[in-house]
Parts: structure tokens; sequence; C-alpha cells
């Protein structure tokens, strides 16, 4: 391992990996007595975000269990540093109410009642039922909808070998606004900033990055802060990052976007733009035709400051609710640190507002001007600094398209519009023969969670449910099969992240089943090692695929055969054996230097540095090849079409955008129907100050933030994280908590337009005035007599019941306590709130272009009025169909829009990409 990675403030005393397989160590739970204790580490990485921080699992030689995680430091993202939900897969692990074997309901659907069942009939009927519908040409009824993800490219290789067009995400409820916001720019949908070698940077996110890339982006954030480098945090509320930064931009929701073209502002007019980086590598003569100007490069400076000459520091304090001032000398702290300008957006103003993609878009716009694009102290396109090597086999792209996943309204979104399944199936728009929920829970995560439940009750609708979880949760309620996987110790997957200016790859490994192999032992299947029968997913999929083409006559058998033995199912080492051998630059001759082979490499160290010090890759030069090549204009063409740039006397492979330049404007939007969005602009949001009526008492509620130490759904089973966190009251501030009347702890009912919830209050300065907000990880729930559930570390019993033919009332009856476990811990919970599940409450809101739910929502706050109890939640899904219906009306649908009959523009990128035919209207 190289140690260079270790760049800053290395760890010294941990465990060289020579010694891994026996490290001696004192037992700290034995003292005083000195007691050595003998353990094997093995690798593996997290699943407790998508950061994919490594780990190290200690296992005790004695008795085979797994006796502490920690992290590690050879692991060139984390560095041996993790948040608190990294060691916690301890206690997911250990959960005492743990589903250890396949399940199969009894009684109706939704009854909570099921029996245990084996892996070989969950195969034959779920094989049969993906055969049946594939012959039968219904090849988009079966759906695969995944939470978290956790691996890199795995699953589309397999959905793709079956012909189905059935990836759904969970995106929509995520991070697409601010992809499509950054797709627009450079190609790539997500920043990757250099945060340790910043001089100022910019997070519009609530926390040290909260969720995505967390404690990777978290570390470096401070490393650059304790070079000297300076930060700003925009967020609604004073969040823990925000505290850190040296500057708080608290404006009012919605309006983030012109705060950024404020700083834009201030840059082009004290001409602290790097003009020799836009000329070279903007296309603004597409801005200046656009516009009808033609004229020079200089014509375009002067043209560019006049348009956003508007965005003046005044105008933007009037409209944000900032100090003008703070907008000046925050402009002027960017232009100052110039291409070591490091920006950040995910969730926050981009998942909150219609709109939201502009932030994005804006936010790239302000690096863009000062260069600091993937510059040192930059930001980088996310697709250079994450690298997912190419498995053994490509399936062809299926022939199909489904509208359940990629609707015509929404030609632009960015990934498949998964929190509008319900609305789309109960509209009448198709049905779903086989449905697997994978790691993800969206009758509880997702807006409208009651619609769900009417959705997934329906067998019409939904033929037959399997969830694929390592922990209980409310959706397998509504399941046919709940089928255990494994926590991050228990299965293998292969991830990469844009942690840093750097790629690599980490190995996420079955730890049982590694030490069963180091022995000798002969695994078939991971679930022998794991406990009870837990399985891992990739092992599955194997299983399945060849469950639904038994004699290879469907074409699909082949993509799961061995390359190294042929006819024969491959294993999940084999597959792994191919990529380590032929897909990694540099692996299979650093396993060399240490006499492995590159499996055994990886199965030693977890991870593997493919390169360091990644920067500028659109300066790379094309390889030679027969160029048509316009100085004047910077363009280099093959066969007439745009391949690279030409800057700087050389041909370059530039961004992967259609000019290959960063695109200031988009020809897209016009062509799909949002000419008047085509450059950086912002977009009046659905919380709109305008859009509010406040003698009505209706306030914005920002629900996009959450507890660092917690996971969006799949905490609940961690006995440590649920005691640091364990309550989500609603943050007011105290001048409308005097105008409402209500103190610290008081009842609240916050009322949205389909229902409300009824919570505690905390009264505090650290919220923007008329601004509301509540962590979305809270209130999670057992419906009461259930025969199985689990998580009581935080879930609370609740009597779910219809109050009227549309309307649901769910009401806590019994709260978060002691309870009786295999873990004597579990009678010492001293927490009794668990939180309020608020989600369930969110109507669905769907930005007319990107597609991404809304989440900020227009509320009405009042005092609980006489009979509201402490955790109630009422909604009425006949209004949640009606404002699907109104938002439905604001999109564009292709057909109408768009160039030729196309459903959405070919070049942008689409999950399991179909083929070009299905993309034919
Ligand atoms: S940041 Fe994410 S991947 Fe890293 S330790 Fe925390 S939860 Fe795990």
């Amino acid at each position: 391992m190289d140690h260079a990675t270790l760049r800053t403030t290395p760890l010294e005393t941990f465990p060289p990996p020579e010694r891994w397989d026996d490290w001696e160590e004192l037992d700290a739970k034995a003292w005083p007595k000195r007691v050595t204790r003998h353990y094997s580490l093995v690798p593996t990485i997290c699943f407790n975000c998508e950061a994919a921080c490594g780990l190290v699992a200690y296992v005790d030689k004695q008795d085979g269990r797994i006796q502490k995680v920690e992290g590690n430091p050879y692991h060139p993202g984390s560095r041996g540093r993790n948040c608190a939900k990294g060691p916690a897969t301890i206690n997911q692990v250990h959960d005492p109410e743990r589903i250890l074997y396949p399940l199969k309901r009894v009684g109706p659907r939704g009854s909570g009642r099921f029996e245990r069942t084996t892996w070989d009939e969950v195969l034959q009927t779920l094989g049969a039922r993906i055969r049946k519908a594939i012959v039968e040409g219904r090849k988009t009824e079966v759906m695969y909808h995944v939470g978290r993800p956790g691996h890199d490219g795995y699953i589309e290789r397999v959905l793709q070998a079956w012909g189905v067009d059935g990836h759904n995400s969970h995106t929509n409820v995520c991070s697409a606004a601010a992809r499509l916001g950054y797709t627009l720019w450079s190609g790539h949908d997500r920043p990757s900033p250099d945060y340790e070698n910043a001089k100022f940077t910019l997070l519009l996110s609530s926390h040290l990055e909260t969720g995505h890339y967390f404690n990777p982006h978290a570390q470096r954030i401070i490393d650059g802060k304790m070079k000297g480098g300076k930060l700003a945090v925009c967020d609604i509320r004073l969040s823990n990052t925000a505290s850190m930064g040296d500057y708080w931009l608290a404006p009012r929701p919605g309006t983030e976007a012109l705060m950024l073209l404020g700083f834009a502002h201030v840059l082009l007019r004290e001409n602290l733009t790097d003009w020799t980086f836009v000329r070279d590598w903007v296309d603004w003569r597409a801005y200046q035709q656009a516009k009808k100007r033609g004229g020079d490069f200089a014509a375009f400076q002067r043209d560019l400051a006049a348009d956003y000459a508007f965005a003046t520091p005044a105008h933007v304090a009037a409209v944000c609710g900032l100090d003008a001032d703070l907008v000046e000398r925050v402009g002027r702290e960017i232009g100052l640190a110039g291409s070591a300008f490091a920006s950040h957006i995910w969730r926050n103003a981009a998942a909150g507002n219609e709109g939201g993609w502009a932030a994005a878009r804006c936010l790239q716009f302000v690096s863009v001007l000062v260069g600091a694009v993937a510059s040192i102290g930059g930001t980088a396109g996310s697709g250079t600094n994450k690298f997912v090597p190419a498995p053994f086999s490509k399936p062809r792209p299926q022939d199909v398209w489904s509208e359940l996943l990629y609707p015509r309204e929404w030609p632009l979104a960015h990934h498949e519009l998964s929190f509008l399944l319900p609305h789309l199936l109960k509209s009448g728009r198709g049905r779903i023969d086989t449905y697997f929920t994978r790691v993800y829970n969206p009758v509880w995560t997702n807006p409208d969670g009651a619609m769900w439940i009417e959705a997934l009750s329906d067998e019409q609708l939904v033929g037959c449910h399997a969830v694929l979880s390592p922990t209980w949760n409310e959706t397998a309620r509504w399941a046919d099969y709940v089928l255990p996987m494994g926590h991050a110790t228990e299965r293998h997957d292969l991830m990469s992240q844009e942690t840093h200016a750097a790629t690599w790859i980490g190995f996420r490994q079955p730890v049982h089943r590694v030490l069963a192999e180091r022995q000798g032992k002969k695994v078939t299947w991971t679930w022998e090692c794991n406990p009870g029968q837990v399985w891992e997913e990739d092992e599955f999929w194997i299983a399945l695929s060849w469950h639904v083409d038994p004699d290879g006559s469907l074409g699909i058998r082949q993509h799961f055969e061995s390359p190294y033995r042929k006819g024969e199912r491959i294993t999940i080492e084999e597959y792994y054996r191919w990529i380590f051998e032929n897909s990694v630059p540099g692996l299979p001759a650093a396993a060399a230097k240490e006499g492995q082979t590159p499996l055994e490499y990886m199965r030693r160290h977890g991870c593997f540095l493919v390169q360091d010090r990644v920067y500028k890759t659109h300066e790379a030069e094309l390889k030679h090849g027969d160029y048509e090549i316009d100085a004047e204009h910077g363009t280099v063409r093959e066969g007439g079409k745009i391949v690279g740039v030409y800057a700087g006397g050389k041909c370059r492979t530039g961004f992967p955008t259609q000019s290959r330049k960063l695109e200031l404007y988009s020809q897209t939007m016009v062509d799909w129907g949002w000419p008047e969005l085509s450059t950086p602009v912002y977009v009046k949001s659905h919380v709109d100050e305008s859009r509010l009526d406040r003698s009505k008492n209706e306030m914005v509620l920002v629900g996009t933030f959450r507890l660092p130490t917690l996971i969006h759904t799949r905490s609940a089973n961690s006995k440590w994280l649920t005691e640091l966190s364990n309550t989500n009251p609603v943050w007011m501030h105290p001048g409308d908590a005097a105008r409402i009347g209500v103190e610290m702890g008081d009842l609240l009912r916050v009322s949205t337009r389909i229902g409300y919830y009824v919570n505690a209050v905390w009264v505090t300065e650290g919220v923007r005035p008329g601004v509301v907000a509540c962590s979305h990880h809270m209130g999670r729930w057992t419906v009461k007599g259930d025969q199985v559930s689990g998580n009581h570390w935080q879930l609370h019993d609740v009597d779910l019941r219809k109050v009227s033919g549309t309307a649901y009332l769910m009401r806590r009856v019994k709260p978060t306590g002691a309870f009786a476990s295999a873990d004597k811990e579990s009678e010492k919970v001293w927490w009794s709130s668990g939180g309020v599940h608020q989600n369930m409450t969110f109507c669905v809101q769907p930005d007319p272009v990107s597609g991404m739910h809304c989440w900020h929502q227009k509320v009405v706050v009042t005092k609980a009025e006489p009979g509201d109890r402490y955790g109630d939640v009422f909604v009425d899904t006949a209004k949640s169909m009606a404002v699907f219906e109104e938002w439905l009306a604001k999109a564009r649908p292709a057909g109408k829009y768009g160039t030729g009959k196309l459903r959405r523009p070919q070049h942008l990128k689409r999950v399991c990409r179909p083929s070009d035919a299905a993309f034919q209207l």
C-alpha cells in the first residue's frame, strides 16, 4: 500500500497488514486483569452510507466472533477515520432482532405475518415468475428498486442480461436536481472538490457533507481549514458545519441560486475572473450566438458582465434576506482564492426547491469564472475521481422502455421518477409483476408513504414484492418475501467514490467466509458462513439468473457462467478475480510485488489506490488521429463530430459534453422546451416568499437535513447510534415561537397540503425566522400486534388505521423503551421518544425539469389541538393525487417538446441505458 496516500496525520499505531492473521491485544474489558486476545483482522468497507470508508473487522480467534470494527488507515478515501456509523456496524451484526432466515408471507399482504422458508423455494418461485414475464414479453414488469446501492454497476449488468427495463433508484429523492445542474455544464453529474488544498470552500450542504462522502470529505475540509483555508456554509440552520465556518449564509429558502449569481456578479464586476480559462474551456461562442451577438472574446467579456449586472449585492440582499456586505465579501473571497476555490452542493437547496437544480448550475458558474475546475484546490467532475472497472461480460442494452421509470413528462429527469411509482401505478400507467425493494424503505423514506401502502397492498398493481434488506423496515410489512441480506462484514461489493483528487477502489468482504477460506474450507455460498442464513445480493442474483434461464436458451445464463470454467456457474470469487486481474491498472503489478495474486491482494488490503493526484484531466492530450483542427474556435473534429478541444497548441480531450467544452449555454434545454432556462439563472421556488401567505401562518418546512450519527433508514438496529440521536424536534426561531405562543418542548401541529404531524418544538436562534426545520431520520414505527418486526432500539408501536375511505391516522401506542432480548443492554434503553415520522405527510412535488422531489414543504404551524398527541401522523391520499396532478401539469412532455420523436435526449445519462431504438416514442 502506498503510504503517500496518508498525506496528513497518519495513524501510526495500527496493526500492519502483514500481522493481520494473528494480532495480539489486551482485552480492555478484562481490566485490571491483563488478558491477551488473539485476533484475525479482515478489511472490508462500510455499508452505512455511500462513502465506502475502509473498515477492519477484529475477529476473536477463540470464539470466532467479531469483537470490534475499526477504520482501515490504508484506505485512500477514509485514511482510518470513520464517522460514528462505521464502528457501529458491530451493533448491526449483533442486533438481537435481526431477520436471520428468508421469510414468506402468510395471510393477506400487509397482515404482518410471515413464516420461514428456504432459499431454494425463494429462487424457484421468483425465478419462474421472472422467466414467465420475460418469455411473455412483459419486460417492463420486473422491477428492482434500490435505496443504498453500495456497489458500482453490479445490478445494472444483471438487469440488462435479463433484457428488462427495470432499474429504479432513490436518486430523485436525493440528488437528481444537483446532478442535472452539474451535467448541463460538464457532463459530470457530481462535484469532486479538492478541499484539502482549497483556499476558500463554499458548501451548500447540511453538515460536513452530510450523507454524501461524509467522513472522507469532512476530514479534508478540516485539513484545508487547518492549512489556513476559509470556509463558508450556506444552510438555513446553524448546522455543525456552519458553526465551524468563517461565514454562515442563511438566505431565504429557494433563493440560493440568486445568492450565487451575486457572487458571480462581484467576480465579473471586479475582474476577479480567470479569463484565460474561460476563453479556452467555455463554449462562449454558443452563448453569444444564442443571444444573437457576434463579436470577439472581449465583447463576450463585456456582455457577460452586463448580463449579470442585475445581481448586485444590494438586489441579492433584498431578495435573499442577506446583508449586501456579506454577499460582497464572500464574492471577493472567492475571487481571491481563484483556482483554489472548492465548492459542493448536495441535497440542501438543490433537493428542497422547485428549480433546485439551478442552484448547482449557478454554483458551478462561480467555479468556472475563477478557473477552479479540476484544479489544485478546486472542484473536479465526479467521473474523473471515480474508477469503475469493467466486469468480464457486458450484456447488450434492453430494447424496451418503462414509463413507470422514465415517464415522458420528464424527458430531462436525471434519474427515475422513483417516488411517483404509486401515483403512476394508480393512474393506470402499468403494473409490476415482480418487484424487488433492495435496501430501500419507500413506505417510510419517501414522501406520501400512505400512497405506497395503498399501491403495495394491491396485488393487481404489484404481483409479488420481495424485500432484500439487512434489517427490518416498515416496507417489509407489505412484502411477500423478506430476504435477509448482509451488513458490511457479510457481503462482497466493489466501490469507488470521488472523495478527493484521486481514484481508488474498495472491496467489501464477508469476513467469516474470508476466514473460512483462509483456513482451507470450501464455501459454495456466503450464507453458509454468515449469521443464520443471511445472504449477499451478488450471489443471490447469480443464483436467481440461473433459475430464470436454467438451460441458457434465453441467452441470460451466459452472463453468469465462469470466465475460467466454460459453461459452469460463476462463483463470486471468480467474478472479482477477473476484474482484479484484467480491469484495474496497476493492481496486478502491486500484487506481484507482494507475491500475491490480485485477488489475494484485495482480500488482504481491501482497497487499492489506482491513481493519486488527479487534476486537469480535460487537458489530457488526444491520441493521434485524423483530426480537423479549428484553432480559431478551439475545436477538434473527427468525421465532422467534435471530439476534443484545441487549446495551448494541442488537441485535448476536454469535457464529456457535446461541445467538449463547459457549456454556459445549453442547447439541450432549448430543444426540450425550456429556452428561458438555457443559461445559469435563478428559478423561483415553490416556497418563494411571494408564494407564502404569512397572514395564514404559512412557513417553509426544511426537512432535507439529517443527524450525522444516523443513516436514512438503517440505524434503528444500532443501539449506540440510537442512544446518540433519538429525537427530532421542530427547530423554530424564538420570534416565531412567541408569535405562535409556544415554548421549548411544547407540542406543535405541522400541517402540510395532505395531512399533519404533531411534534415538540425546539426554540433556537440557529434557524432563520419564518422557517422551521426537522430532521428526517426519526419516527420509525411498527404496527402493534405484528408477528414480525424489529429494531426496538428506535421503533415504537403504532396503531395505524383508516379513518375514512382515503385518510389514515397513525398514533403511537407504546413509546420506545427497554425491551427483553438476547442483548442485556436492551433492558437499559432510557430514551422514550424515537422521534416523529414526518415524510408521510409530505405531498409529492416533482420538479418539472429534473424530476427531483422538491422536499421543502409549505406548512401551517400552530399549537397542537386538543386531542393531538406527540407523534400523531394524519394523511389523506385523496389530496395526494390532486397535488400530484397539479405538479404533473407543470412538466413539458417529450413528443410535444424535444427533438424528433424521442423520449429523452440520447446524450443525457440514463441508468441502464436502453438501445437507441427504445428512445423512440
Ligand atoms: S462516512 Fe459513511 S462510509 Fe464512512 S464510516 Fe461513516 S457511514 Fe461509513
